[in-house]
């Protein structure tokens, strides 16, 4: 009994820490089926997506019943569109895609795509149209051949290179002495946060979800691999739903919608000119990152006056 419970407490531990960094959300739910808290309605049905718009009606929510992280949520992001979310640290940006990703339920309101809300969808079908790039990947201490097919198990050896193509990661991978077959992970090579991030656009490529949640890194790029992600976040969003959680304006610039949240409550949308016009909390943060040379969005919130 002891020897069971162990074992199924320590993996609920790093079930809550991977929940928590949105890290292979993925691979998490295939280990970890019968552990999870929000489960299948038993007339749970199978997500149909036609260009997938996301949609946050009114959504509150509080992880712990005393205190409520979000308040009224409310926005859309229409099929094939990029929205950003920025504000400061602790606002509740991670939050918006946990639920996306259903990991909690909302305690008021809804979240919908194209229509059907999550909670009567099955987990399977919701995860199958939502592809992760995490701030950090976590790579398997396998080859990087075995890393990137883990985004559509099966996929042939030609697929696996088109997508390591299209993540600009396959020059790279060719210039190890073992190529594909080379062994990366904490027994292997190590990669870069750079190169880490790639492997999973690669991953993502390969499974080409409807909705993409890109959740940036906030430990620093050198500004060229910064730039070189950007392209290619750009390339994968072209088309998918993807919502962005910004830590730097130069992603944010280019958003069609861009949501500034502060402390639970959307208090400012638009885009980048938009809401550099209206001079608000939005204005103000640029300001301060442009006087820093600092492109760090999500600094703690000013101590209340
Ligand atoms: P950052 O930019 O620092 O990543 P964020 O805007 O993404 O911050 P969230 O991670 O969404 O912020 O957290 C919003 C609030 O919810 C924070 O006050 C945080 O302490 C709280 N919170 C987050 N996860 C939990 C949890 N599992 N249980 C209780 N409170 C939580």
């Amino acid at each position: 009994m002891i020897q069971l419970y162990i074992p199924l407490n320590f993996l609920g531990v790093i079930y809550r820490e991977i929940k928590q960094s949105l890290a292979d959300m993925e691979r998490l739910f295939s280990l970890l089926d019968q552990n999870r808290e929000v489960g299948d309605a038993p007339d749970a049905r199978t997500l149909l997506t036609h260009g997938a718009t996301v949609k946050f009606s009114h959504v509150d929510f509080s992880y712990e019943s005393k205190r409520q992280i979000l308040f009224d949520v409310d926005f859309t992001i229409a099929a094939g569109s990029t929205t950003a979310v920025v504000g400061h640290s602790g606002s509740g940006k991670s939050t918006l895609s946990r639920l996306l990703y259903r990991f909690y339920e909302v305690n008021g309101g809804a979240i919908t795509i194209d229509g059907q809300d999550l909670r009567s969808l099955t987990q399977a079908s919701l995860r199958h149209a939502i592809g992760i790039v995490p701030q950090d990947t976590v790579l398997f201490n396998d080859s990087i051949e075995y890393n990137i097919a883990y985004g559509r198990p099966g996929a042939s050896k030609e697929e696996i290179v088109a997508a390591a193509r299209a993540a600009s990661i396959h020059d790279f991978i060719e210039s190890l002495p073992d190529g594909y077959a080379s062994l990366v992970g904490e027994r292997g090579l190590k990669l870069s946060g750079g190169e880490k991030q790639r492997v999973a656009i690669a991953r993502t490529l390969l499974k080409n979800p409807a909705i993409l949640i890109f959740d940036e890194a906030t430990s620093a790029l050198d500004s060229k691999a910064e730039q070189a992600i950007q392209a290619e976040l750009k390339e994968i969003s072209r088309s998918r739903t993807t919502m962005v959680i910004a830590h730097r304006l130069s992603t944010v610039a280019d958003a069609d919608q861009i949501l500034v949240l502060d402390h639970g409550r959307i208090v400012e949308r638009g885009t980048h000119q938009a809401l550099l016009a209206a001079e608000g909390l939005y204005a103000q943060m640029w300001e301060r990152q442009q006087a820093k040379g600092d492109d760090d969005l999500a600094s703690p919130a000013p101590a209340a006056a």
